[in-house]
C-alpha cells in the first residue's frame, strides 16, 4: 500500500526557562493511504507533540528536526509556515479533545463550518451552506438546519464533537488527526463518536491517526498501534500483535490497566506504578527503567535498541536480547 505520511527520526524539544524539555526523541513511523493507526501513551509520552511537530503547529520556542517528513509525496521539512498552514484543514484535518476550546464561542456552527469551505474550496456562500448541511447529515446530526444557527454552548458535548468532526472532514482531507477525541465524553457518546469515525474512514478512505492514552479506545478501529513512552516508540505492531502478543513491559502495563470482557466483576485493574519521566532530565538508558519490574543494570545505562520481530512488529527493550532472561507477560 502507498505511504501517505512517512516520518523519519523526528526530534522535538522545547526551550524553557529552566532547561530543555526533550519531548520527542528520534521517532520514525508511517501511515498508509486509508489506514487508521493509533498512537497510545500516558500524558507527556510525546504522542501529541509528535503530530503537532508534523503539522508545524508548535510555538516558536520548540526546536523540531527530522531526517524527513513526507506527506503525499511532498517533503514537509522544506516547506515554510505559510505553505504548511495552507495544508491544515485542506489536506489534514484535526479533531481535538475538547471541542469547546477549539470551536469559537462567538460564532455560529454555520459560520465555523462554512469558513474552511469558502477559504480552501472557494465555494460561494450558498454552496458553502449547502455543503455544511450535507456535512452535518454525514456526521449524523439531527435537524441540521436548526443546528447551523446555533452557537457551540447551545450544543451537547457529543454534538459539539460531531461538529468538530464535520469541520475536520469539510474539505475532504487525505488524513485526519484525532487527538483524544472522546476523552471528554461519556462512554455511550464515546462509542457513537468512534463508530462515526470508523464509518467515515471506510466511506471516505481518509487515513486516521488516533492519539489516545487509552488502548481500549483504539482496539476496534486501528489496524496498527504505536506505543509511546518517554518521547520514544516503545513498541509498534498491528492491533493483533499489540493486544495478543505484546512484548514490552510498558505495553503489558497498559493492557493490564484496561478492563477485559472476560474479567469477573471483582477483578481489579492493575495501574502502572510510578510516574512518567521528567523530560527535562530523561533517564540515560531506557525511559521506562525507573518503573519497570524487569529492569536490569544495562537498562539504566543504555537506551534499548529497536528489535524487529516481524514485518510489522518492533520493540525497544533489552529483554529482546537473546541473552536476556525469558520473561512471560503477567496479567
Ligand atoms: Fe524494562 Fe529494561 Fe525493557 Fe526498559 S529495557 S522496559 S527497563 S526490561
Amino acid at each position: 500500500m502507498d505511504k501517505l505520511l512517512e516520518v523519519k527520526n523526528l526530534t522535538t524539544s522545547f526551550r524553557i526557562g529552566v532547561g530543555t524539555v526533550q519531548a520527542v526523541r528520534g521517532v520514525s513511523f508511517h501511515v498508509d493511504q486509508g489506514e487508521s493507526i493509533g498512537i497510545v501513551g500516558e500524558s507527556g509520552s510525546g504522542k501529541s507533540v509528535t503530530m503537532l511537530s508534523v503539522m508545524g503547529l508548535l510555538p516558536n520556542y520548540a526546536d523540531i528536526s527530522a531526517e524527513s517528513i513526507r506527506f503525499d509525496g511532498r517533503e514537509l521539512t522544506q516547506m515554510g509556515p505559510k505553505a504548511l498552514r495552507a495544508m491544515h484543514g485542506r489536506e489534514i484535518g484535526m479533531i481535538f479533545q475538547d471541542p469547546m476550546t477549539s470551536l469559537n464561542p462567538l460564532f455560529t456552527v454555520e459560520s465555523q463550518l462554512t469558513e474552511p469551505l469558502r477559504n480552501h474550496m472557494k465555494l460561494n456562500r450558498a454552496e458553502a451552506r449547502a455543503k455544511a448541511l450535507e456535512l452535518l447529515r454525514q456526521v449524523e446530526i439531527p435537524n441540521p438546519e436548526a443546528r447551523l444557527r446555533q452557537y457551540p454552548h447551545e450544543l451537547s458535548g457529543g454534538l459539539r464533537q460531531r461538529v468538530m468532526i464535520a469541520i475536520a472532514i469539510a474539505c475532504s482531507p487525505k488524513m485526519v488527526i484525532a487527538d483524544e477525541p472522546t476523552t471528554a465524553l461519556d462512554v455511550t457518546i464515546q462509542a457513537q463518536i468512534l463508530d462515526l469515525l470508523n464509518h467515515l474512514r471506510h466511506s471516505t478512505k481518509t487515513s486516521i491517526i488516533m492519539i489516545t492514552h487509552d488502548l481500549g479506545v483504539i482496539a476496534s478501529m486501528c489496524s496498527r498501534i504505536l506505543v509511546m513512552y518517554g518521547g520514544t516508540i516503545a513498541e509498534e505492531g498491528t492491533a493483533r500483535e499489540i493486544f495478543y502478543a505484546p512484548r514490552h513491559p510498558y505495553t503489558w502495563g497498559l493492557l493490564n490497566s484496561i478492563p477485559k470482557l472476560t474479567d469477573s466483576p471483582d477483578e481489579k485493574l492493575i495501574p502502572i506504578k510510578g510516574t512518567p519521566p521528567d523530560m527535562l532530565m530523561p533517564p540515560k538508558g531506557c525511559p521506562f527503567a525507573p518503573r519497570c519490574r524487569y529492569c536490569m543494570p544495562v537498562c539504566r545505562e543504555y537506551m534499548p535498541p529497536r528489535t524487529v520481530l516481524t514485518d510489522t512488529h518492533a520493540v525497544s527493550c533489552h529483554l529482546m536480547h537473546p541473552k536476556a532472561p525469558k520473561i512471560e507477560r503477567e496479567g
